[in-house]
This record gives C-alpha cells, sequence and structure tokens, in this order.
C-alpha cells in the first residue's frame, strides 16, 4: 500500500531538497545528514520498490534511498507550506514545487538510508537487503523452488517462515494466519512436510497477503500515503492470531495461544495438531 502510495506520488520527480528534522531519522545512514542530503539532492526518482517487508526509491545513479517505517513511521504527500506535523521528521521538497514527502515517526524507530544497488536475483536491489527473498505476491516468485527450499531445512516450520531468505514478507501475524489456513501446527519440522502442505503454506501466505492489502487498500487517500500497513485488516480478518480462548472459525475448538520467540503463536489445537516426535 505505502509503495503504490509513492509510485503514484513521487515516481518520476526530481528531488530539489532534503531537510533532516532528526537525526535519529537517519542513523542508518552510516556518512552522516550532509552526505545523504547533499547526494539526494537533485536525485530523480525513477520508482518506488518493494520487497518483502522492505521498501526503497529507486533513484538515477544506481542508488537507494531505503525507507524503514518502523512501528509508527508514516510517509505523507502534503502541499507545500501545510503546517508540520509534530513528529516530522525528513521533508522531500521537489524540483517541480509539487507536494512535498514527509516522513512523520513519533517513535522515531524508522528512518531512511542511502544505499547502492545491485544486480542480484535478476533485478536491481539495494545491496543492504539483497539477501531478502521473494514475496508470495511477487510475480516472479517461484512456488515449486520456495517449497525445495523450504523442505531442505531443518528447523520449525514458521521459524523459516520468519526468516526472511526463503520468503519474505511474512511476519508473527501472517504466518499464524497461513499456518492456521494450511491446517499446520508451528512447530512442524519443515523436513517432514510433504510438497503439498509446502504448496498450501506458501499459497495460504500469498492470500493472507493479498487480502490484507486489499483491506488496507480501502481507506487510500490521494494525499495520505499511508501509516505503517496495520489496516483494519487487523480488526476484521484475523482468524487465529491475537484470539485466545475464542472458538476457531472452523470447528469451534478454543484457539490457544503458546510462547514463541519472546512472542507468541496461536492455533487450533485440533485443526493444527501438536506432531508427535519420537
Ligand atoms: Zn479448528
Amino acid at each position: 500500500m505505502v509503495r503504490a502510495g509513492l509510485q503514484a506520488h513521487v515516481a518520476g520527480r526530481v528531488i530539489a531538497r532534503v531537510d533532516v528534522l532528526h537525526p535519529r531519522a537517519i542513523r542508518r545512514h552510516a556518512l552522516g545528514p550532509e552526505d545523504f542530503t547533499g547526494r539526494l539532492a537533485g536525485a530523480r526518482i525513477e520508482a518506488a520498490r518493494r520487497r518483502g517487508k522492505y521498501l526503497w526509491l529507486e533513484l538515477s545513479d544506481k542508488e537507494a534511498l531505503l525507507a524503514h517505517l518502523g512501528m509508527s513511521g508514516q510517509m505523507l504527500v502534503q502541499p507545500e507550506g501545510e503546517p508540520d506535523e509534530k513528529h516530522l521528521r525528513v521533508r522531500v521538497r521537489f524540483t517541480d514545487g509539487g507536494p512535498e514527502l514527509r516522513f512523520v515517526d513519533q517513535r522515531t524507530f524508522g528512518g531512511f538510508a542511502l544505499s547502492d544497488l545491485v544486480d542480484a536475483d535478476g533485478e536491481l536491489l539495494p545491496s543492504t537487503i539483497a539477501h531478502i527473498g521473494r514475496d508470495p505476491m511477487d510475480p516472479q516468485f517461484d512456488p515449486k523452488q520456495a517449497v525445495r527450499a523450504l523442505r531442505s531445512r531443518r528447523t520449525e516450520v514458521k521459524r523459516a517462515l520468519l526468516d526472511q531468505t526463503l520468503v519474505s514478507g511474512v511476519g508473527n501475524i501472517y504466518a499464524d494466519e497461513a499456518l492456521w489456513r494450511a491446517k499446520l501446527h508451528w512447530s512442524r519440522l519443515t523436513e517432514k512436510l510433504t510438497n503439498a502442505q509446502g504448496t498450501l503454506l506458501l499459497e495460504s501466505a500469498a492470500d493472507v497477503m493479498a487480502e490484507a492489502l486489499k483491506a488496507g487498500g480501502t481507506s487510500f487517500d490521494a494525499l495520505y500515503v499511508n501509516v505503517n500497513g496495520q489496516s483494519g485488516y487487523f480488526e476484521r480478518s484475523l482468524n487465529v492470531y491475537g484470539q485466545a480462548d475464542r472458538p476457531c472459525p472452523r470447528c469451534g475448538t478454543p484457539i490457544r495461544r503458546e510462547p514463541f520467540m519472546n512472542r507468541s503463536s496461536y492455533f487450533c489445537p485440533r485443526c493444527q495438531p501438536r506432531p508427535r516426535r519420537k
């Protein structure tokens, strides 16, 4: 959603100047604020791109402006002269004098960094994220290859889903929802999954992501590129995540919560039975 908004509003435009209003927002840019603003002035934004949870603006000269939205980051497109938002961290002005791009982040966990673009996996990717896998919604995502890679791991299936190198874009919430749809317990071992189970799991992840995108798209506004992707989907469409003790929408059994990597896993104990170990 954020990528689509940026593509519509800033692609094809030339940056006039960038103001960094809080140094923390560009802490990931090791060369500092002067290097950051100096390199961006005069750069043309070719396209807004995304891989998994990573978002970047492709610039001329094989550079990329990587954006991290963190927990609370927002990209806003605002007419010049509009009052500054309280937590405005970075402002990008364009040579055409049109609406400016603003990065607003209350907690400033997010921010920007410049990265080189490198040839990887048949496309140009920021060097810092070149190891990240395609996400299941990517038209070039190869499900057969991904299922093979999944089954060659020696780990629990949810860990493999969250790892981002095999498939990307699947976080804790999407993983639990996809596992529920595929009727797999989170601790199933990847090497014991059948081809059909692996395929169904990745298809389920793609479906969950597509539905979240669709639900979020309904609140899209021309001047408001969007918040951090956490749309109404989270209230309306979750089958298991955050639903402990509520009935499974498929079988009515109470959903169970278990601790998982300092977070939680939610699952239906009947639809997603725990694997038996020898
Ligand atoms: Zn169930």
